[in-house]
């Protein structure tokens, strides 16, 4: 990495390609014109396939927490029952604003580390009513570095539950790993412009299924600029109901572009080896990962700090090496370190940071050599690799 281009391997903003750069910095155009309703057009068309819906998908400007409150307060009303499946500071955040607006919440919150039990969340449904009008889901939770298995969190709660509206973020995870909304019957799903989509901050895309839009003719929690149904009013003409980002939303279009040219199934498979990378680079230097294995997110790596490693010394020296790891959130604060993979990541970004993390480790006497780190994380890219093309090969 150059001086000037460090490897920022946090998870979001993420680092931008140099077209999507290029993309944010061309002249405005009317955002009420027909070329920006072309850019809306396929801004639609580009994401649903990655959302699994054939629905309509709002482009609303805002950080991807406005769109966790888009889908509370769009949906919902003060006083309706809602069950909040927490496992990290995200899936607290989503509850919080649902408590925010008046929902009566109920808090179902796993070990941090590890994902929700379907099992588990059917026995709370079946022995809590049916009534719950909503039940909450994260998808990535981005502060332990943990995915959550969506698809058979939501079959329980179809099961149990099945008239609760089942509002999902997928802020750091959509774009980067197959998701199913329509068929895994989630929804409300929100996503934000600065995680897998390689463009800067600025934009939520929010999809909602036909009961989703359905419930936002009777839920009575107070809305004015998330107003979903104004989006979808003014989608229909190409437009946003206030004015959008629209140097974000050229940069949204060209990220998707180029996710189109290496296809979603490079995009994902390339997601999985950075990910599988990082995890078996950072276990070689002696780093115990945060997250159960069975879970372990696709976009983020979590890792404790070790007992007796001075990290804010270490972090210095890796900062100072031009790569940007993130620190743990909230309660993690101080114990965990984070590994961003998502977006325009690439392999050799991947091994430059184990590269990195080695070459400081060994140089503060805590590795008799560097290079095990890196080895490792090319045999685990490698082996992912493999495995891929003997699953395809098989399937073919
Ligand atoms: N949800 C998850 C899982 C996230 O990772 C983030 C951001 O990191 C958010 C919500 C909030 O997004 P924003 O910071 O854009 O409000």
């Amino acid at each position: 990495m150059s001086r000037f281009e460090p490897n920022l391997r946090i998870p979001g903003p993420t680092a931008l390609p140099p077209s999507v750069r290029e993309a944010g910095a061309r002249q405005m155009v009317n955002h009420r014109g027909p070329e920006f309703a072309a850019l809306l057009g396929r801004i639609q068309a580009g994401m649903k396939p990655y959302f699994g819906t054939t629905g309509d998908v709002a482009i609303l400007t805002c950080a991807g927490t406005g769109g966790l409150e888009t889908a509370v307060v769009n949906t919902l009303s003060p006083g309706d029952r809602v069950l909040g499946i927490s496992i990290g500071s995200f899936g607290d955040r989503f509850a919080k604003i649902a408590e925010v607006y008046g929902a009566t919440v109920e808090r179902m919150s796993a070990e941090w580390g590890w994902a929700a039990e379907p099992a588990e969340v059917r026995e709370r449904l079946a022995a809590g009513g049916r009534d719950y009008r909503a039940v909450l889901l994260t998808h990535n939770e981005t502060s332990t570095g943990v995915m959550n298995p969506v698809a058979e969190l939501a079959a329980a709660i179809r099961e149990e539950a099945p008239d609760a509206l089942i509002l999902v973020d997928a802020v750091s995870s959509l774009g980067a790993v197959p998701f199913e909304m329509d068929d895994w019957g989630c929804d409300v799903v929100v996503t934000g412009s600065q995680k897998a989509w390689m463009a800067a901050p600025g934009l939520a895309m929010v999809a909602a299924s036909e009961r989703a839009w359905a419930a936002m003719e009777t839920a009575r929690m107070p809305r004015f600029y998330l107003d979903l149904r104004k989006h979808r009013e003014l989608l229909e003409k190409g437009e946003t109901p206030w004015t959008p980002a629209v140097a974000v939303a050229f940069q949204v279009d060209e990220g998707l572009r180029l996710m189109a040219e290496e296809t979603p199934a490079g995009v994902f498979a390339r997601h999985e080896v950075c990910a599988a990378a990082t995890q078996a680079g950072l276990e070689a230097l002696g780093f115990e990962l945060f997250a159960e294995p069975a879970h372990r997110s696709k976009t983020v790596t979590a890792a404790w700090i070790p007992d007796g490693l001075d990290w804010k010394a270490v972090n210095g020296e890796l900062k100072r090496r031009d790569l940007v790891l993130a620190g743990g959130q909230g309660k993690l604060a101080g114990k965990i370190f984070r590994v961003g993979h998502l977006g325009m990541v690439r392999l050799d970004e991947i091994l430059a940071a184990i590269g990195t993390i080695e070459e400081v480790l060994a140089e503060s006497g805590r590795l008799p050599a560097p290079g095990a780190g890196v080895a490792a994380a090319e045999r685990a890219a490698i082996a992912v690799e493999a495995h891929r093309s003997t699953a395809a090969a098989g399937a073919r």
